[in-house]
């Protein structure tokens, strides 16, 4: 007991709370250009996402033995290609799906502290090769939640990319539809980890109200006969069915799943020479301005690849007047925040049998993998946990 009024103990607590929330390293801030030279330094993309590279993970036919656990190192023997291994075609039902999950999971797995949920389900398609009538389909996700939110719904960066390809043409790999997206994908994950993991160990970690990091592996985006509202997202449709149908209470009310998504961030035909990605909405411009201004940042720095006059970004085109369906949809008729990263033109090869690794820009694919990385540090609050 202390001879304190109570007006008095209310300052002093509303001073430390102040305190608290001015001390917090920020979330949703940028990376300096130093910072971002030191992330990229510890880790560079190159040459787990270089197209070129050839790792033994894929010539002994042991992928899903092969983890991130095997770290880049200053030789490279180490090296476990991300992309390379998904340059196959991977038709929602096949083996080589199977092959490209087993991968995925096993990099994951080799990761502290994510856990994974799969989410398989059979359902109706139309007639087509040998398939009549109902195929299966398998969504990945992949979570890495903050600690002490059991009593608090956990909200998630959710980051998404399909990694089914397209039936035809025959040998139809989708190298940019969306092999790049899947690999770059899992480069942030590996690449932020530990970088995340020091900052909800750190004191003030613990206390914020952190975000965590989701990332979805869609199958199924591809049509299968003809692209149709039925025929094709059939992944993303199942999954936000199946999160709006998961309900829970909490202190904010009865929420669904769904609402644990903080930001939906859709990656989609990237990896080709000379993209120009618009902003698609404007509530969520915001997101594509600070994408923007990390890509700005990193070319300042020189840690860019592409040395071309317009950005990759172009956040001043906010273009409200087009939507391009995509994986989005479901969600977003939902009332979900998306920010969907597609280019506009789509690449020339696209669903050609040309989307393939050797029409990819490397230079493209590793400016790709740093602007989102980066962006997705400064989203985290990464800056001072580098
Ligand atoms: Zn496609």
């Amino acid at each position: 007991m202390t001879g304190r009024s109570p007006i008095i103990r209310g300052l002093i607590k509303l001073l430390a709370l102040t305190t608290v929330v001015y001390c917090l390293p920020p979330q949703r801030s940028h990376l300096t250009e130093a910072q971002l030279s030191t992330l990229f330094d510890s880790y560079p993309p190159f040459p787990a996402l270089d197209p070129n590279y050839y790792s033994t993970a894929k010539a002994d036919g042991n992928l899903s033995a092969q983890s991130a656990s095997d770290k880049i190192d200053e030789s490279n023997d180490q090296v476990v290609a991300l992309l390379t291994p998904l340059l196959i075609p991977r038709a929602p039902g096949s083996h080589n799906a199977t092959i490209v999950r087993d991968f995925i999971t096993g990099h994951f797995n080799g990761l502290s502290n994510w856990t994974a949920v799969i989410d398989g389900f059979t359902t109706s398609v139309p007639e087509y090769g040998g398939v009549k009538g109902a195929l299966d389909f398998t969504n990945l996700i992949f979570r890495l939640t903050p600690p002490g939110s059991d009593d608090v719904p956990s909200r998630y960066l959710t980051l998404v990319a399909h990694y089914d390809s397209k039936l035809s043409p025959v040998g139809f790999i989708g190298a940019t539809d969306s092999a790049v997206p899947c690999a770059i994908m899992m480069y942030l994950a590996e690449s932020l980890t530990p970088h995340i993991l020091k900052r909800w160990e750190s004191d003030l970690g613990a206390i914020a109200d952190d975000t965590g990091i989701q990332i979805i592996f869609m199958d199924g985006e591809e049509a299968l006969v003809e692209w149709s509202d039925q025929d094709s997202l059939y992944g993303a449709r199942h999954l936000a069915e199946l999160w709006e149908s998961e309900k829970k209470v909490s202190q904010f009310g009865r929420l669904s799943t769904l609402h644990d998504i903080d930001l939906f961030v859709l990656l989609d035909l990237l990896g080709a020479a000379s993209p120009a990605v618009p902003c698609f909405f404007e509530i969520t411009s915001w997101a594509c301005r600070d994408l923007a201004e990390t890509e700005r940042r990193i070319r300042n720095a020189g840690l860019a690849k592409t040395n071309q006059q317009k950005p990759f970004i172009r956040a001043d085109n906010v273009m409200t007047n087009v939507f391009i369906d995509d994986d989005h949809r479901p969600f977003l008729r939902r009332g979900i925040p998306v920010m969907h990263v597609i280019p506009i033109p789509f690449p020339k090869v696209w669903h050609t049998l040309n989307d393939d690794g050797a029409h990819l820009s490397s230079e493209a694919v590793h400016d790709w993998a740093v602007f989102i990385t980066g962006w997705v540090a400064g989203y985290l609050g990464l800056g001072d946990f580098l």
